[in-house]
């Protein structure tokens, strides 16, 4: 009992500071991403690919959370990333609200149109965890089960959007794509769909039609 009570302020206090940073971007018209998925789908390569395509078009800004490492982080600045901040978060399994708004005053706003955030890859707690972020994308890969939607129905419902990444493996294993939106719209009936392979660049460009689109709405509504 007590331990629900903790766990309430907890995450209470973690919603103020969120509603705190969604209104800081909101106020300046940056369109905020948070990414979430299991260890190893790729959220990473998408996130290389998308500075690679529309880099120079968007101010992109990103936030890469890991247990462990900076990997990704520096991944991120290879690929192009002028403003990548990593967050270590040394055993925690999500990141949360405090997290961000320590890093937050290390990134120019006032210039952005795109903050990306990349949670640590884990498909339970991080649903939890508002970060202030305009939206989730959760990432599914076709090496992973197409139940994942009804064995992690949190972030799936959570979720604006769900990105089904590596389809170039599609056929190696039992994956089945209708199978996977199936699951995922009886979770979430409002769920979009991406089909993605990093590898190949099938179905980037209508990720990156849609990223654009989205900014743009956003920075129209200030
Ligand atoms: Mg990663
Ligand atoms: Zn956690």
């Amino acid at each position: 009992m007590k331990k629900v009570a903790i766990e309430k302020k907890v995450l209470s206090e973690n919603d103020k500071l969120a509603v705190k940073i969604r209104e800081q971007l909101t106020g300046r018209g940056v369109l905020s991403l948070n990414f979430v998925s299991s260890p190893g789908s790729g959220k990473t390569s998408l996130l290389e690919k998308t500075l690679a395509a529309i880099g120079d078009q968007l101010n992109i800004a990103l936030i890469a959370g890991d247990v462990q490492t900076e990997n990704d982080a520096n991944r991120l600045i290879e690929a192009g990333g002028k403003s990548v901040l990593p967050i270590v978060t040394g055993g925690s399994c999500h990141l949360d609200a405090k997290m961000i708004s320590k890093v937050l005053p290390g990134i120019n706003i006032d210039e952005l149109d795109l903050l990306i955030i990349e949670n640590v890859g884990n498909l339970v707690c991080p649903a939890s965890y508002d970060l202030g972020e305009d939206m989730k994308i959760a990432l599914v890969s076709t090496t992973e089960g197409h139940d994942k939607p009804l064995k992690y129905p949190g972030m799936f419902r959570r979720s604006s959007v769900m990105v089904i990444n590596k389809i170039d493996l599609l056929g190696t294993s039992d994956f089945d794509v209708e199978e996977v939106k199936k699951n995922a719209r009886q979770i979430n009936a409002n769920l979009k769909f991406f089909e993605t392979s990093c590898r190949t660049g099938e179905g980037l460009q209508n990720w990156f039609h849609w990223l654009i689109d989205t900014v743009k709405t956003k920075k129209d509504r200030l």
